[in-house]
């Protein structure tokens, strides 16, 4: 590749608070000499707000393999190029994947500049394990499909996270909880970083019962995660033990009933002595 070549960056942009955008990633939109850009008309006042006079192209899921051809001439002739979508990291549930790809095949360099994503914001914040998790993006819109999808996914045992719209979340949290039980552990985020951010954790099935009782906790744009299914089996289990413990311990002295309870439930004999 010759030295001139220009740079593919990979620029992730805010997911709803404008203050969220770094100033390398401001930087980079500033110097680039191109802008693909997933709708160039909705990300017109972020470039505005950044400085960036560089025209800017669309690069969507219906024209990505052309527009790549496109954006690799302009690589090649030297000018640096900012890939962006319409919000939070390019490529997650959002184009740029081909281009990336054929960028690189191609022996430009292509750089990340890391920022905003919903997913991985929705995580830092939802308290759930977040040591192994698994994106499975947006579900099947069918319903058939989705619950298919959903039935492969109930003994996954790291945390789940899913993209879902303001018009599938009640189908969507009813048919989780079909699929994973009341009880598994779950969390909502709602217009994260706007000014109707919501961050609702709860049981499964208390949660979609809360969602769907009331049309505002449907408005926006969500995050849905719900916990691994050997960690929610364990916390079920430890529940359970800890509710049966309590009945016995009415009648029982606390150690016979800590046994008795540990022997029904399966939940361990000290964590129910702690209560
Ligand atoms: N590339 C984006 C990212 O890095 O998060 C995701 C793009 S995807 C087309 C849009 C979906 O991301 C929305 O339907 C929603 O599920 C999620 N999302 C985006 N912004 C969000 C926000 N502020 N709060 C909650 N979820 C959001």
């Amino acid at each position: 590749m010759a030295d001139n070549a220009g740079r593919l960056w990979v620029v992730a942009t805010p997911i709803g608070n404008l203050d969220d955008l770094s100033p390398r990633a401001r930087d980079v939109l500033r110097g680039a000499s191109l802008i693909a850009a997933e709708d160039t008309r909705h990300s017109a006042p972020l470039l505005a707000q950044a400085g960036a006079k560089a025209r800017a192209v669309p690069l969507h899921e219906h024209n990505e393999q052309e527009q790549s051809v496109r954006v690799i001439e302009h690589l090649r002739d030297g000018g640096d190029v900012a890939l962006i979508s319409d919000a939070g990291t390019p490529l997650v549930s959002d184009p740029g994947y081909r281009l990336v790809r054929a960028a690189r095949a191609a022996g430009f360099v292509v750089s990340p500049v890391p920022g905003p994503c919903a997913a991985i914001a929705a995580l830092s914040a939802a308290g759930l394990p977040s040591d192994r998790f698994v994106f499975e993006g947006f579900l099947p819109a069918k319903a058939a499909a989705r619950r298919e999808r959903l039935g492969e996914l109930a003994a996954e045992p790291r945390t789940l996270l899913f993209y879902e719209s303001s018009h599938r979340i009640v189908e969507s949290l009813a048919d989780m909880r079909a699929a994973f039980g009341d009880a598994r552990e779950a969390v909502v985020a709602r217009e994260l970083t706007k000014l109707f951010e919501t961050i609702l954790a709860a049981p499964l099935g208390e949660l979609a019962a809360r969602v769907e009782a009331d049309p505002n906790q449907q408005r926006g744009e969500f995050v849905v995660l719900v916990a691994g299914a050997a960690e929610a089996d364990a916390d079920a289990t430890l529940a359970e033990g800890r509710r049966v413990f309590g009945l016995l311990r009415e009648e029982l002295p606390p150690a016979r009933a800590a046994k008795l309870a540990a022997a029904i439930t399966g939940a361990p004999r000290r964590q129910l002595y702690e209560v």
